[in-house]
């Protein structure tokens, strides 16, 4: 098998059961999320996509009662896992995890990267409300140094009072256009803050959407966070060491090159954030994006290959 050279990390399915709890209308993004096979490959193929690192779309299992969220976790997993199989040079997973009950979705961890070589695990934003500095999520983060797998945070609606104040009379804004941007913002700059990185300091965090917005913000946020919440490093220090960010629905090559310049090459990775944008104009951006062919290939697979231990 020949090592994938071009691999999307945010790149999503419904599972059966998720889809059922939630009865996902038949649109015909939903049809996409639905594949796991020949419609997802040529979607693929068309942009020379090698390999999706699939997961669950949102709000995956985040917000359901626990007992719920490990059974249609697990079920979910376990569909990923069966696709997976039948094409093991096209797709590999990242887990979903019953974070409403946070021992439950360590062991979930476990299980999907352990027995079903899974490469880590993906993170709808807020369970139940609270962000995942919360203390009582601190078991997942412990099983993921362990197993030494990134954990990938991704955007979900604010809180609903933060709509509510933000964005009642703008609906619009409140999810892609800014919502999530503001969630999934605050949702890691709360991680550093917590002093979660000083109690795991080999933890691994990948966001995408350029890292929504933090590396055109790092210089002011360390500039003056150190003055008003005294840590053991600089702000900066812990996101440039903690962090690796993804292109999902961001081609943009300004974007792209603040990322760069704050972060360094190696810390930017290639995905679509897929069926929500689509496979070729992700891929025709980076194929022209003004970066060098070496830096290219970086991003477009090797990065991913190295973090993810892809072979
Ligand atoms: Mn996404």
């Amino acid at each position: 098998m020949t090592p994938p050279k071009v691999i999307a990390l945010e790149e999503h399915f419904t599972s059966p059961g998720l889809r059922a709890l939630r009865g996902e209308k038949d649109t015909p993004v939903q049809r996409k999320l639905d594949d796991l096979g020949e419609l997802r490959i040529r979607e693929m193929d068309e942009a020379g996509i090698d390999l999706q690192i699939i997961s669950e779309n949102n709000p995956a299992t985040q917000n359901l009662d626990a007992e719920t969220a490990i059974k249609l976790a697990r079920a979910s997993n376990d569909v990923l896992h069966e696709a997976v199989r039948r094409h093991p040079d096209r797709f590999s997973g990242f887990a979903t995890l019953p974070t409403p009950d946070p021992a439950a979705a360590a062991n979930e961890l476990e299980r999907a990267v352990s027995k079903l070589g899974f490469r880590g695990a993906m993170i709808m934003g807020l369970t139940h409300g609270r962000f995942m500095d919360d203390k009582r999520f601190r078991p997942i983060f412990e099983r993921a140094v362990e197993l030494d797998v990134p954990l990938y945070i991704h955007p979900t609606p604010p809180h609903p009072a933060v709509q509510e104040v933000y964005f009642k009379e703008y609906l619009a804004l409140a999810v892609a256009p800014l919502g999530f941007t503001l969630e999934t913002l605050t949702h890691t700059f709360r991680l550093v803050v917590s002093g979660l990185f000083d109690e795991f300091p080999a933890l691994k965090i990948i966001v995408g959407h350029l890292g929504e917005t933090a590396p055109f913000l790092l210089w002011r946020t360390d500039n003056i966070l150190g003055e008003r919440a005294p840590m053991p490093r600089a702000f900066a220090e812990y996101y440039r060491e903690h962090f690796w960010l993804t292109t999902s629905g961001a081609f943009s090559n300004s974007a792209l090159t603040c990322s760069i310049a704050e972060m360094g090459v190696e810390r930017i990775m290639f995905s679509i954030d897929w069926p929500f944008m689509s496979n070729r104009a992700g891929r025709k951006w980076m194929d022209a994006a003004p970066v060098s062919d070496h830096v290219r290939t970086l991003i477009l697979g090797d990065n991913a290959r190295k973090l993810l231990k892809l072979s």
